[in-house]
C-alpha cells in the first residue's frame, strides 16, 4: 500500500469516527425529504422522538416561521394552540391530526392542514409510521405556539 493511500484511508477513518459521535442530528435530505431531519428535539412539548430542521426563523418582514419536524411512530406534540394559527403541509408519511371535541384525522404525505388560530389540537405520527410536516407558524406578529398538556395514551389511540 503506498503512503498516500494509507494517509486518506487514515483520514477516512478519523473523519467516520467523528461523525459517529455526533448523535442526534442528521442534516441528509433524503429520496423522500427534501428537506434533513435536523436535531432531535428534547422538550416536555413532545411525547416520543421528534426531529426538527428550523428553516425560516420569524421576521417583522413575513411574520412566519417555518419548520420540518419528523416525528417517529407514537410521537406527538402536546394538545396546544397557535395565536396567530399554523398551516402543516405533510411531505412524508401518515400521521395524525386533531382538533379538542373532534375526531382525530389521519393526514398523509401531500395533505396540507389548517390549524385556526386559538383552536386546541395536536399532531403526529401514526403508531407504526413516520411523519414529516413542514410546520409554518402564521402570523407570528400576534403570537406563537401555547403549550398545554401531554396527549395521552388513552387520547392518542381513540378512534
Ligand atoms: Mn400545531
Amino acid at each position: 500500500m503506498s503512503v498516500k493511500l494509507y494517509f486518506v484511508l487514515l483520514l477516512g477513518g478519523v473523519f467516520v469516527t467523528s461523525c459517529s459521535q455526533v448523535k442526534n442530528e442528521n442534516m441528509e435530505s433524503s429520496s423522500t425529504n427534501p428537506f434533513a431531519k435536523g436535531s432531535q428535539v428534547n422538550n416536555a412539548n413532545f411525547t416520543g422522538t421528534v426531529w426538527l430542521n428550523y428553516l425560516v426563523e420569524t421576521d417583522t418582514a413575513h411574520n412566519v416561521n417555518i419548520g420540518s419536524v419528523t416525528f417517529e411512530p407514537a410521537a406527538r406534540t402536546n394538545w396546544h394552540y397557535h395565536k396567530g394559527g399554523q398551516i402543516l403541509l405533510v411531505t412524508a408519511g401518515k400521521g395524525l391530526y386533531q382538533e379538542k371535541g373532534k375526531p382525530i384525522e389521519i393526514i398523509h404525505k401531500g395533505q396540507v392542514v389548517k390549524c385556526p388560530a386559538d383552536i386546541e389540537h395536536w399532531h403526529g405520527a401514526t403508531a407504526t409510521d413516520t411523519m414529516t410536516h413542514i410546520a409554518i407558524g402564521t402570523n407570528t406578529d400576534i403570537g406563537g405556539a401555547v403549550w398545554l398538556r401531554p396527549v395521552t395514551d388513552e387520547e392518542y389511540h381513540t378512534r
